[in-house]
């Protein structure tokens, strides 16, 4: 199982790690500035709940792909998929909250996305990172959302989410209007105990 007979020792693996860095990849789709503070601002009321956990307004997306833990020397390659792939940059449409799990206590909160473009997009770039062996499909298929919220857990520790006492209500008229997305983007997720820091890799500006 190890090469000499032992176990690597813990400054082995550090080095090994090291030299292997890994991130924390996903590509999404970027919203409009004024749409994201349109949410956050929605937001302020409607997750004010304590057990709420509200995502930041610049960390507001649509993910398209979650490639989960990549060697850090393949980004440059994963990066020019994602820029073959560009597509027309598609008009989306959000719906009102809804909850995931749909039934047991709540995990998160997501605005669902009404948008044949962004559903067009995602299969490009999904086809295009598992063709270069970057990606591994999804076999549910593709639920395109903007997470607003995620639970917080019951306790210090736990894996168990919290009771959600006043949830989400709709999005008020002039939210769901269709809105232009000129922006995808690779990020690395870099996960905290506060919450997840998304930090912008490469950037393509979709034509149209
Ligand atoms: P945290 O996990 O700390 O609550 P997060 O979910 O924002 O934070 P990540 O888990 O790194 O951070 O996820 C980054 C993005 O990828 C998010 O939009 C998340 O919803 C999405 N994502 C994470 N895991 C998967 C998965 N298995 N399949 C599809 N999308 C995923
Ligand atoms: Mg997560």
């Amino acid at each position: 199982m190890f090469r000499d007979g032992y176990p690597p020792s813990v400054a082995a693996v550090a080095k090994e790690q090291s030299k292997n860095p890994r991130g924390r990849l996903f590509v999404a789709l970027d919203l409009p500035g004024d749409l994201r503070e349109g949410i956050a601002a929605w937001s302020r009321e409607a997750l004010a709940d304590p057990a709420l956990r509200p995502v930041a307004p610049e960390s507001l997306h649509i993910t398209l792909a979650f490639l989960g833990y990549r060697p850090e020397k393949e980004v440059e390659a994963i990066a020019a998929v994602v820029g073959e792939r560009a597509g027309p940059a598609p008009w989306v449409e959000l719906l009102d909250p809804e909850r995931r799990p749909p039934r047991g206590r709540a995990r998160l909160y997501a605005l669902p996305v009404l948008s044949p473009g962004a559903e067009g997009l995602q299969a490009g770039v999904a086809q295009g990172l598992a063709e270069a062996g970057f990606y591994e499909p999804e076999e549910r298929p593709f639920w395109p959302h903007v997470t607003v919220a995620r639970v917080r857990p019951e306790g210090r520790g736990s894996r168990r989410p919290a009771v959600v006492e006043k949830p989400p209500g709709k999005l008020p008229e002039g939210m769901s209007e269709a809105r232009i997305c000129r922006r995808m983007t690779l990020y690395r997720s870099e996960l905290q105990p506060t919450g997840a820091r998304y930090v912008p890799l490469a950037q393509v500006k979709l034509p149209g």
